[in-house]
């Protein structure tokens, strides 16, 4: 049995043409069940649903043989004894520095001023921010990063963006692109020793259908 870790929402739905590329079809849809193990069209193959930045920690510890999630997730939490074989270049978006529309960030980072930064990303900020020399004050979030600088409970987010509306609806802007971010294939290290077969047509199956419509 071949067990992958996936996340609901952008992840699931742009993974769905890569499963099919390797003959892999899930019976169920993930947003209107509510099961945590989906089964597919191949009985040697299921899927779990898993938060996000759970799928690093069911891969690691043998949860899961492998799964998809984010270079942002790998990156705050860790890809420790994870195999990463493949960018997938799917659910693309940046990790950016936002501001209020009216909060001149240029003339606070000039003057040294010490920034308070809401942000889930600490790891990331912290590491962005000490590597310009930057003061930083970092707040840590849970979700809906945009509201804090609209309340004053801080200067600037660290969040990711994919089309800008957001922001734009939160009268913030962008005024630092840290990285580009995509989601990447991890895969346990003693399955794909146990289970190299399979686990290898999947990963080849993957890697031909990347970027492709
Ligand atoms: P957008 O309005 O298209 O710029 O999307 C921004 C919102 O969607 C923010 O709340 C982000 O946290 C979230 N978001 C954007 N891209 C992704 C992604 N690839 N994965 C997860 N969340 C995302």
């Amino acid at each position: 049995m071949i067990t992958l870790a996936l996340s609901k929402g952008r992840i699931f739905e742009e993974t769905v043409p890569l499963l099919k590329a390797a003959g892999i079809e899930v019976l169920d849809d993930p947003e209107k069940s509510r099961k945590l193990i989906l089964d597919t069209n191949q009985p040697g193959v299921r899927v779990l649903v898993v938060r996000a930045t759970d799928v690093p920690t069911y891969v690691q510890y043998g949860g899961a043989d492998m799964g998809i999630t984010g270079k942002d997730t790998l990156l705050e939490h860790g890809s420790q004894g994870l195999y990463q074989p493949l960018d997938l270049q799917i659910a693309k978006c940046r990790i950016s520095v936002a501001v209020r529309a009216d909060f001149d960030y240029a003339s606070a980072v000039k003057q040294g001023s010490r920034l308070k930064v809401a942000t889930k990303y600490v790891a990331i900020a912290r590491e962005f921010f000490a590597s310009k020399g930057v003061h930083v004050d970092l707040i840590k979030l849970y979700g809906s990063m945009e509201l804090a600088p609209l309340v004053g409970l801080a200067d600037a987010i660290v969040d990711l963006v994919s089309t800008g509306n957001t922001l734009k609806a939160n009268h913030l802007v962008e005024v630092e692109r840290i990285m580009d971010i995509s989601s990447r294939l991890v895969v346990n290290q003693a399955a794909l020793k146990l289970k190299q077969e399979p686990i290898r047509a999947i990963i080849d199956a993957f890697a031909g259908a990347v970027g492709k419509p």
